[in-house]
């Protein structure tokens, strides 16, 4: 399999098919094809056909793809096969929600630590998570062989962080401050600007109006 060679586009969509392919695999379905994947995930239908192929032969022409096999290889691909045990610095307003939500759409992430300085909270759990203190980082990384880091700290302090996370071994980090953040090569960043999206969002209804007639347009 070229798992690793799959572009950045396609792997993006993948958590989107596999949910799907859950709530199909739940109904009772077996078998589903690119046009009905393509009508509910809203990919065009050449996209989904395409995304597959990288991943070698998940079904025949004509019969459509098969939903328990396609289920098992994403599940492997998105490492929904194992926990992934994730870190969150900065329990703040947006660190708690985060603590909250828990990402149940997905079985297996779970946040397992918490950092900040609050002497408040550094000692506590907060919603099933404990919080340590910033200087039991590295060891609590390297115990509970954490690899993501999400980080929910004011902006002024986040470089600092990134370096603190780097040296306990972390190798990606969902950075939700809106500065960017320097990393090595081999460490993976996604940044979640959320006050960014939202005034995407409306610079998009102000010039484009309410509906495009591609989300592809958006997704650009
Ligand atoms: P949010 O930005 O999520 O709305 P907030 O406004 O409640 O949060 P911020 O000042 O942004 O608070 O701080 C977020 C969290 O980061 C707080 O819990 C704060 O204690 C924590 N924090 C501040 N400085 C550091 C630091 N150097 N290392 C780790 N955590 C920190």
């Amino acid at each position: 399999m070229k798992e690793q060679s799959i572009p950045k586009a396609t792997a993006k969509r993948l958590p989107l098919y596999y949910r799907y392919l859950r709530f199909l695999a739940d109904s009772g379905k077996t078998k589903v094809s690119s046009t009905e994947l393509s009508e509910v995930v809203k990919v065009d239908s050449a996209t989904i056909r395409r995304d597959f192929s990288y991943f070698g032969e998940l079904g025949k022409r004509g019969y459509g793809y098969d939903v328990e096999s396609l289920l098992n290889f994403f599940a492997k691909t998105l490492s929904e096969d194992r926990l992934t045990n994730v870190a969150l610095i900065g329990v703040g307003n947006l660190g708690n929600a985060l603590l909250k939500y828990g990402f149940h759409q997905s079985n297996n992430i779970r946040i397992s630590a918490a950092f900040d300085i609050r002497e408040d909270i550094v000692g506590r759990i907060v919603d099933g998570v404990p919080v340590y203190p910033l200087s039991d980082m590295k060891e609590q990384i390297k115990l509970q062989q954490i690899e993501i880091a999400i980080l929910t700290v004011p902006s002024s302090v986040a470089q600092d962080n990134v370096n603190k996370l780097i040296d306990a071994g972390i190798k990606g980090i969902m950075n939700f401050t809106p500065i960017r953040i320097n990393t090595p090569h081999d460490i993976q960043v996604q940044n979640v600007d959320l006050t960014n999206e939202l005034q995407t969002l409306i610079y998009f209804l102000n010039h484009y109006g309410p509906k495009l007639e591609k989300q592809e347009a958006i997704d650009k």
